[in-house]
């Protein structure tokens, strides 16, 4: 009986101790001995989407869960949407310089800061999910990834992707690469420098802007995600023509980035929380777009919209355009060229088997 008030006691003090804040201190358990009490930590992370936007949004706030429960209530992280803690594009440098311990995003919005992080979100031509996850998995993508954000005093982890998106909203028909002539449209990453190759205009327009930006003639076309993210940007009531493959977004790869001081300072069991929750992350994105797409495709043709495909002969065009822009990027920066070679290279062996076996599925199975 003694010894079960004892541990009560004893467990009263923990509770007391930790309610105190993120401090440690030595209590002694019954036999006298120190017993270190649980650090706690309590964590910001800001995003680069809005608060609580569907999927991408929604992922930040489902591994900050993840995290607590797997930690035990050990790492607590609070969720902050862009603009909320710092603007969407200074996530980036608040995490760098440790103003805030992680964030969310995709790699392409740091192209300013290093050319190297845009083959870490989206490549034209690229890579789909599965092999963008294998890449950076297996295929020493993540240590290419974990160099390129050393240099910010960062840590990259993988935060999703999005599976193949589709290829845009049109007003017009895209019947042949000549269509993009003089077309404005909201086209990020490589593929804007694709669309400008092809006589268009890529117009930066963050997401929160695109509705209102297409409505007032400001651009003439955007790509976004796929049917269920675009049925809620609510473009099929201002674009008629939906058009698809994706191209220029095969498989967008999402992110979680960490300051790396914080990091080393977390004991190795929540480093290996936090990787483990990222990797819930990558299934958990996929699998709701996937899941949310084909219900979301019907709906949008029951709303009138119009699927179209682009033809093989536009997408071998903006092909060639691919290559090209991306050789004048990969020339004037070696770690993007280091980047590039890792990539092509995995692009190059993974779409063999992936040709052999799934392509041959698709075709001959699964209609
Ligand atoms: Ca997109």
């Amino acid at each position: 009986m003694k010894k079960f008030i004892n541990k009560i006691l004893i467990a009263t003090l923990l509770v007391l101790f930790l309610a105190c804040g993120d401090k440690t201190a030595n209590v002694s358990d019954e036999a006298g001995a120190s017993v270190q009490p649980i650090e706690t930590y309590n964590w910001k992370m800001t995003t680069t989407w809005p608060p609580n936007f569907p999927v991408l949004g929604e992922v930040a706030n489902k591994y900050a869960e993840w995290v607590e429960d797997m930690s035990d209530g050990q790492l607590k992280i609070k969720v902050y949407g862009g603009g909320e803690l710092v603007p969407s594009l200074e996530a980036f440098d608040a995490v760098s310089n440790g103003t805030v311990e992680m964030g969310s995003g995709a790699a392409y919005y740091w192209a300013g800061k290093t050319p190297a992080a845009q083959f870490f979100a989206a490549v034209p031509f690229g890579m789909n999910s599965q092999q963008v996850t294998s890449w950076l998995e297996s295929g020493g993508g993540m240590e290419l990834w974990r160099k390129t954000y050393a240099k910010f005093n960062l840590i990259p982890y993988m935060g999703g992707n999005t599976g193949v998106q589709m290829g845009g909203w049109f007003n017009k028909e895209i019947n042949s690469v000549n269509d993009f002539k003089g077309l404005k449209m909201r086209m990020p990453g490589i593929a804007g420098k694709v669309l400008e190759k092809a006589g268009g205009t890529a117009v930066l327009v963050a997401g929160g802007e695109i509705y209102t930006s297409l409505e007032r003639g400001v651009i003439d076309a955007t790509e976004w995600i796929g049917p269920y993210h675009d049925h809620k940007m609510g473009f099929h009531k201002i674009a008629k023509y939906y058009y698809t493959p994706g191209w220029h977004e095969p498989g967008t790869q999402l992110e979680f980035f960490v300051n790396k001081d914080k990091h080393d300072a977390l004991p190795k069991h929540l480093q290996a929380v936090l990787d483990a929750a990222s990797k819930r992350a990558q299934v958990w994105v996929l699998s709701e777009f996937d899941n949310q797409n084909g219900i979301f495709l019907d709906k949008l043709k029951g709303e009138g919209v119009e699927i179209r495909e682009f033809s093989k002969e536009t997408l071998d065009v903006l092909r060639g355009y691919t290559k090209t822009a991306v050789q004048e990027m990969v020339g004037n920066d070696p770690l993007s060229k280091e980047v590039y070679e890792s990539y092509s290279a995995y692009q190059t062996r993974v779409s063999k088997w992936s040709k052999l076996t799934e392509q041959a599925y698709y075709n001959k199975i699964q209609k």
